[in-house]
């Protein structure tokens, strides 16, 4: 589909690169995917009924190519419950909970992780940073594992341990920062500038923001089925219904911001008549946003010190955010609310009590949102209420992953400026040293390479080469000099045993450790062609990734 990027600020419009986070006209770092409506909402409305019910149907109006399906995990498509026991509790029988919890990783941030793992995976980058309280470096691991990319996952020490055991057993390396996580974006920021890697910045990235939005066309969708299509419908059109609100906990604002641009996309092709009053709930301990709202503020004032247990709410530093939230809610409706850390623990016994859901503590403050605004007569008996039900991580076990998955970095506390500038890089020194063991790959599959690629990045820390056939390999070993090469042999032109011969021959290379990898039984004759002239052999499709990489750390070690 055809799409270009918007700045917000300057309006001038660029092709998508995920490298790319400003402006080029300008510098601002917040900008738009545009489509072409018209060409879409056609194409929509002709392709949808043969389409599958996930994130993936509404490719017209997604920033991709070409959706990957060896990513895919069943991302989207989630139901849309109707709370029949908490709504005749409450007095209002139109409550509809978006189950988010069914997505891969049991939180909304799938879809995010969904299309920008595939989008960068499209562009062929295989290493990425992201910041996050938790679910969005859960959803980006999985999805990094699948397209053989490596994470980084900045955290801040207060997310739970469960949760970065999940980020770890993924095979993302965890990087715990005792600071607020304020400062943990920060750093990773920094990480992603200085290593010129792609930086998943949330509500400022395209690709998050456009995943994050499909969650309005299935509510718009679902809500249509459930309810029967709006009077007047034509058969074959497009013509949703929308609820009077969309609830859900907000922490930076992406998800909100998201929603409301499906919405207003929607609105904008004709298949919708309203946009929805857009709720956002913030922990009343971190409350930046609300405290704004009330006071008819065009700012936020960052909250420093944010004091809530609900570690998955507490970005304290609204920025730009609040101002395009307010501006929607202007626009179209809707409001900012706040619930204590009490009022969220006592819905979320409800939620699960009556309604048989069992949540996380972040989504419960959007049910204890509902239950405030409806009692304060804001909700009316008879409007339709969509809430975003999201997060429920599995604890990853202990004893799977071990000791020592985290690397830890402890920000200087009350210095100067420039010391801290100091403290922080000789931090991040600690997390990645400048020089990684390197490796060469020279395989002439794909999937063989990243296969190989995976279980290197998943597991230790290299510098990664690779190569397709056995002439680019050779050159790349030549220029590169890697601790250690890993050999496929059988490839078309040049083989395995000629670029070993070569390698062999010149006593620049004679001494790079070679494991060979190979598909096939080799013959005796090729066995004792090898012998001598490689540390191991690798049996394709007959190893374990543990035994291999213990071969991998004697070799360079
Ligand atoms: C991420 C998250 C939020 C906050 O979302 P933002 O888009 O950062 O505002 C709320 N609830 C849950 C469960 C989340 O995972
Ligand atoms: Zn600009």
């Amino acid at each position: 589909m055809s799409f270009i990027i918007r700045c917000t600020d300057c309006g001038h419009e660029v092709v998508y690169h995920p490298l790319s986070n400003n402006c080029p006209q300008c510098n601002s770092q917040w900008r738009e995917v545009v489509y072409d409506f018209e060409q879409a909402a056609r194409a929509l409305a002709q392709e949808l009924p043969r389409r599958r019910f996930n994130l993936w149907r509404y490719r017209e109006v997604l920033p991709i190519k070409n959706p990957i399906p060896e990513l895919f995990m069943g991302e989207g498509g989630t139901p849309l419950i109707r709370a029949v026991n908490m709504g005749m509790m409450l007095g209002n029988m139109n409550i509809y909970i978006k189950d988010e919890r069914q997505g891969p990783t049991a939180s909304f941030k799938d879809r995010q992780a969904a299309l920008t793992i595939s989008t960068i995976k499209e562009a062929g980058l295989t290493e990425m940073v992201a910041a996050s309280t938790g679910n969005v470096a859960i959803a980006n691991s999985a999805y990094a594992a699948r397209a053989g990319i490596k994470l980084w996952a900045f955290v801040t020490s207060l997310v739970p341990e469960v949760k970065m055991r999940e980020i770890a057993l993924y095979g993302s390396q965890v990087i715990k920062v005792t600071g607020s996580y304020d400062q943990v974006k920060q750093i990773a920021a920094e990480f992603a500038e200085k290593r010129g890697l792609f930086h998943d910045t949330g509500a400022r990235a395209v690709t998050a923001v456009e995943g994050m939005k499909t969650i309005a066309y299935e509510i718009a969708e679902q809500l249509t089925e459930e309810l029967g299509p709006r009077e007047g419908t034509l058969p074959g059109q497009l013509r949703w219904r929308t609820p009077d609100w969309y609830i859900q906990a907000i922490s930076g604002g992406l998800g909100v911001i998201g929603v409301a641009k499906g919405f207003r996309e929607m609105k904008q092709m004709g298949i919708i008549d309203k946009v929805p009053g857009m709720i956002a709930i913030q922990a009343e301990g971190c409350a930046p946003m609300v405290q704004a709202w009330k006071l008819n503020l065009e700012e936020a004032a960052p909250v420093k010190n944010p004091k809530t247990h609900i570690e998955t709410l507490a970005t304290g530093t609204p920025g730009r955010s609040y101002q395009f939230l307010r501006k929607q809610m202007q626009n179209d409706g809707g409001l900012f609310e706040s619930v204590t850390d009490e009022e969220a623990f006592r819905a979320m016994h409800v939620l699960a009590k009556m309604e048989g859901i069992s949540s996380e503590p972040a989504a419960a403050a959007a049910f204890a949102g509902l239950f405030k605004l409806i009692h304060a007569g804001i909700i009316k008996p008879t409007d339709v209420v969509v809430v975003n039900c999201t997060g429920h991580t599995m604890p990853a076990e202990p004893l799977v992953l071990g000791n020592g998955w985290t690397r830890d970095v402890v920000l200087p506390q009350d210095q100067k400026p420039a010391q801290e500038e100091e403290g922080l890089l000789a931090a991040l020194n600690r997390v990645a040293p400048d020089r990684f063991p390197r490796v060469a790959i020279i395989d002439d599959t794909a999937d063989a390479r990243r296969l190989v690629r995976r279980i290197l990045q998943s597991q230790g820390d290299f510098t990664i080469f690779e190569a397709s056939n056995g002439m680019d390999g050779l050159e790349l070993v030549q220029r590169e000099h890697p601790d250690l090469l890993i050999l496929d042999l059988m490839m078309p032109e040049m083989d395995g045993f000629a670029v070993l011969d070569a390698l062999r021959s010149n006593s620049d290379t004679a001494q790079i450790p070679v494991i060979v990898s190979t598909a096939k039984e080799l013959t005796s004759e090729e066995k004792s062609r090898l012998q001598g002239q490689i540390q191991a052999l690798l049996q394709k499709g007959d190893f374990m990734s543990d035994e291999f990489l213990e071969e991998v750390k004697a070799l360079i070690h």
